[in-house]
C-alpha cells in the first residue's frame, strides 16, 4: 500500500465514522509564546480542550506536521541513527472533545489497524495505565483495560507506568491515562533469540510504538490536584512514518516510499550507495530526514536565521550540510536539488509544498552556499583542537592528564566566526570522543550579547516555554548546564 493510500485510508475511516477531516496546521506556531514548533497532532487543539474554544464538530481527525527537535520532545540526536525517529514527522490524529471515549477510541483503533490495514493481530501490543500510588494516588485504568481485552489476550496487555501512559499537557490542564499501541516486526529468529520475551519499551528498532490514545479525563488544578474533568476528550497520535513501515513490510522508515526516493536521489547526486556503509548510511538517513524539516519550515513561513525559531532551522540544515560535506563528500550545495522529489512526493497532501517550492530551494541553496564557505576551515580548526599533538604540546616528559574537552572558547570561535551552532560541535566532537564545555561557552556568548537581552529556554512537559525577555539565539539544544566529563591520558 503506497504512502499516499495509507494516509487517506486512515482519514477516510473517521471520516465515515463522522469526523471532520482538517488540514494540517502550519508547524510553525506564530501567535503561542509557550510553543515554538508544533510537537505533537493536539498542539493546534489545545484552546479546545483547555475549554477556551468551541469547534465546530466535535470529532475532528487530521494529519498534522510535527517537528521534535526541542524542548521536551527533542529526539534530534536520535534521527539518522534509528530507524523511527525523525524531526518531521506526520502525526496521523483522531479526537473527540467531549464526545466519544475509551470504547470507541479503542474499538476504532483496533478496527482500523487490524481490519482496515489488515495488521496481523499478533504483532501488536498494548499498554495501559497501571495506576499510581504518589500524590496523585490514580487508580489504574482498568476501564481501557477491559476494553482492550475484548480484542487481545491478555498476555498482551502490559501495564505501564505513570511515566510512559500518563500524559500531561503541562503543569496543568487536561491529562490522562493513556494506552499505547506496539509493533513487533522482529522475524521469528530474532523473538527466538530473546526467548520471545516482549521487547515493548526497550528501543529496539523493531518493536517500535506507533500509536497513543490519550484519555484525557482530569484537570490538573494550578495547586497540584486532580479534579474530573466535566468533558472527557479522546486525543490520539500514531506515527504516519512508522504506520507505513509495518504496512509496507520493511524493517525502517526509511525503507518506505516516504524516504525512498529522496534517498535515491542522494544516491544519484552524491554517488553513494545507501545500505553498504553504516556511516555514509546515517548521512544519507539525515540529509533525507533534515530536508523535509528544513523546506516544510520554510513553505509555513519560517526562513532560517540567527534566532528564535529561524535559528533552530537553521541548524537542522547545517547538520545536514556537513553530514553531506564530511560523509558524502560534498563540497558544493546539493540539499536544494532534493526538494524537488520531495515536493513530487507530497505536494499533493501538502500543496503548500508545491507552491513555496522555487523559495525553497532558493533559500537551501543560499544556505548551503553561505555555509560551506567556513564549513572546512572550522573543521580543520575543530580537529587541531581534537588532534593528539596539540594535546600534548608543551607537555612533553611529564606525567600528564589530558582531558579530551573542546574548550568554550573554541566552540564560540567555531560559532562566531565559522557558523558552527553548538550542537553541531557537539555532535563532531562526540565523533571524536570528545566533549564540549558549554558552559564555558555559554558564558562568551552571554558576555557578546551584554548588549542584547539574554536568552533562556525552559521546557515543562509538553510544552516549551520561551523567557520572553530574550533575544532566542540558545534555543534549541537542552542543555544548559556544562556537561563536561574527563577523558584523562597518562603519558610518561
Ligand atoms: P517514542 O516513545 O517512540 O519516542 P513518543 O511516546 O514520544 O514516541 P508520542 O508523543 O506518544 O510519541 O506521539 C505519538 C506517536 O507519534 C508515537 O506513537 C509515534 O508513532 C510517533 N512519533 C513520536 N515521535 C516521533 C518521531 N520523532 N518521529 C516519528 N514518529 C514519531
Ligand atoms: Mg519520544
Ligand atoms: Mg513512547
Ligand atoms: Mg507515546
Amino acid at each position: 500500500m503506497k504512502s499516499q493510500d495509507i494516509r487517506l485510508k486512515f482519514l477516510n475511516f473517521f471520516k465515515e465514522k463522522q469526523h471532520s477531516i482538517v488540514p494540517s496546521a502550519p508547524m510553525v506556531v506564530k501567535d503561542d509564546p509557550t510553543l515554538m514548533f508544533v510537537n505533537s497532532g493536539m498542539a493546534p487543539f489545545k484552546e479546545y480542550f483547555l475549554g477556551n474554544a468551541q469547534p465546530k464538530n466535535n470529532r475532528i481527525a487530521d494529519s498534522q506536521k510535527c517537528l521534535r527537535v526541542s524542548g521536551k520532545h527533542n529526539d534530534l540526536e536520535e534521527v539518522g541513527y534509528d530507524t523511527y525517529h525523525h524531526t518531521l514527522f506526520e502525526m496521523l490524529g483522531n479526537w473527540s472533545f467531549g464526545d466519544y471515549f475509551k470504547r470507541e477510541a479503542i474499538a476504532w483503533a483496533w478496527e482500523l489497524l487490524t481490519e482496515v490495514y489488515g495488521i496481523d493481530k499478533d504483532i501488536l501490543y498494548v499498554t495501559v495505565f497501571e495506576g499510581s500510588d504518589d500524590a496523585d494516588n490514580l487508580p489504574m485504568d482498568t476501564e481501557a483495560y477491559d476494553f482492550w481485552k475484548t480484542f487481545i489476550s491478555e498476555d498482551r496487555i502490559l501495564k505501564g507506568n505513570k511515566k510512559d501512559n500518563f500524559w500531561e499537557m503541562g503543569d496543568q490542564g487536561p491529562c490522562g491515562p493513556c494506552s499505547e499501541i506496539h509493533v513487533d516486526i522482529r522475524s521469528a529468529e530474532e523473538k527466538a533469540k530473546v526467548g520471545g520475551k516482549s521487547l515493548v519499551n526497550m528501543d529496539h528498532p523493531q518493536v517500535v510504538e506507533i500509536w497513543n490514545l490519550v484519555f484525557m479525563q482530569y484537570n490538573r488544578k494550578a495547586n497540584g490536584s486532580l479534579e474530573n474533568l466535566p468533558d472527557k476528550h479522546i486525543d490520539t497520535g500514531m506515527g504516519f512514518e512508522r504506520l507505513c513501515m509495518v504496512l509496507q513490510g520493511v524493517q525502517s522508515n526509511y525503507d518506505t516510499d516516504v524516504f525512498t526516493p529522496i534517498i535515491r536521489e542522494i544516491e544519484t547526486i552524491t554517488n553513494k550507495n545507501y545500505g553498504k556503509d553504516e556511516k555514509i548510511d546515517v548521512a544519507i538517513r539525515v540529509i533525507s530526514d533534515h530536508v523535509r524539516a528544513v523546506a516544510f519550515s520554510i513553505a509555513d513561513g519560517q526562513l532560517p536565521s540567527n534566532t528564535g525559531a529561524g535559528y533552530v532551522i537553521r541548524r537542522i540544515l547545517r547538520r545536514a550540510v556537513r553530514y553531506g560535506f564530511t560523509f558524502l563528500d560534498k563540497k558544493e550545495p546539493f540539499i536544494y536539488r532534493l526538494v524537488d522529489v520531495l515536493s513530487n512526493r507530497m505536494g499533493k497532501a501538502f500543496p503548500e509544498l508545491k507552491a513555496q517550492k522555487h523559495l525553497i530551494e532558493n533559500v537551501i541553496k543560499e544556505e548551503e552556499q553561505s555555509f560551506l564557505r567556513t564549513l572546512d576551515k572550522g573543521i580543520e580548526m575543530l580537529e587541531h583542537h581534537m588532534d593528539f599533538n596539540t594535546l600534548m604540546k608543551d607537555k612533553v616528559n611529564t606525567i600528564i592528564e589530558i582531558e579530551k574537552v573542546i574548550s568554550g572558547t573554541t566552540a564560540f570561535e567555531l560559532y562566531d566566526t565559522y557558523g558552527f551552532p553548538l550542537d553541531l560541535t557537539q555532535l563532531i566532537a562526540k565523533e571524536n570522543g570528545f566533549l564540549v564545555d558549554v558552559k564555558g561557552f555559554e558564558n562568551l556568548m552571554q558576555k557578546q550579547k551584554s548588549r542584547s537581552r539574554a536568552a533562556s529556554e525552559m521546557s515543562t512537559d509538553d510544552w516549551t516555554i520561551l523567557i520572553d525577555d530574550a533575544e532566542e539565539e540558545f534555543v534549541g539544544y537542552d542543555t544548559l548546564e556544562a556537561n563536561v566529563k574527563l577523558t584523562r591520558y597518562r603519558k610518561v
